[in-house]
């Protein structure tokens, strides 16, 4: 049984990366669905007035703890919780697909970003089985969906940012059997090499946040003013939980 918690009303499971990978195999092994979301506090954020996002999110198999303002929150409950990054779970997932030849489709990210993606991966594991591939920008959900699902996938890593990718995904998945499907937003974009990942001094001290927004400065209106409301928020709920 894995534990978990909430944070503003969305669940949050304890799980660490180790796990987490464990139970991807068993359930494709099983042919059963897994719906991961890499949780972060925008996503917490949206789902505090997007009701439909709150309904996904706490729907899904596993939410595990992506940004370090997810860690924060849970400190806060006396939680010492290991951050999961996105980026190095869906590298994980790929090497699980190689090793065990699952099927694995890639959704999401512009036309060259996904191409370049596609032919670094296959540099680095040749018997990757790619079964389907497409870019994030589309019209119609329905035709991609239907595309997916004749793909069969056993892997869908689907790149679209939130909440679309979380969207797409619940549309999907009681249309697909054993497939494990994660939001994992702009990953395509740094598995291509264009944009650049965080140095380790960054990831380390758990503010790559602050990286993204240096090279990204578009970023910034994203992160401010909801990662402090988010925190000012969670530390308001301590405080009523402790009073
Ligand atoms: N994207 C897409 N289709 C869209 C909108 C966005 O494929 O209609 C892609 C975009 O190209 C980028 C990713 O979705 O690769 C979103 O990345 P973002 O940085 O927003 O996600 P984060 O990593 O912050 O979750």
């Amino acid at each position: 049984m894995i534990k978990n918690t909430t944070v503003l009303n969305c669940r949050v499971d304890l799980v660490d990366e180790k796990e987490a990978i464990e139970l991807v195999q068993k359930s494709i092994e099983e042919k059963n669905n897994l719906h991961i979301i890499t949780i972060n506090p925008e996503m917490i954020m949206n789902a505090q007035k997007n009701l439909s996002f709150l309904n996904i999110v706490n729907s899904s198999d596993l939410n595990i703890t992506d940004g370090v303002g997810v860690k924060m929150a849970l400190k806060l409950q006396n939680i010492n919780q290991n951050q999961i990054r996105g980026v190095d779970f869906s590298r994980k997932l790929i090497n699980l697909a190689s090793k065990n030849s699952y099927r694995i489709a890639f959704l999401g990210a512009k036309e060259e970003i996904i191409q370049k993606t596609k032919e670094n991966f296959l540099k680095q594991y040749p018997n990757l089985n790619i079964v389907y591939l497409r870019n994030g920008y589309f019209k119609n959900d329905e035709e991609i969906i239907k595309e997916i699902i004749d793909a069969s996938p056993q892997i869908l890593l689907v790149g679209l940012g939130s909440p679309k990718q979380e969207e797409i995904i619940s549309k999907l998945k009681n249309n697909l059997t054993g497939c494990t499907m994660v939001g994992v937003g702009g990953s395509f974009d740094v598995f291509s090499g264009i944009v650049k990942e965080s140095p380790e001094i960054y990831r380390k001290l758990g503010i790559e946040w602050l990286y993204r927004t240096i090279k990204q400065p578009e970023r910034f209106k994203r992160i401010f003013p909801t990662l402090p409301i988010f925190l000012i928020k969670c530390i308001i709920n301590t405080v009523k939980k402790k009073g």
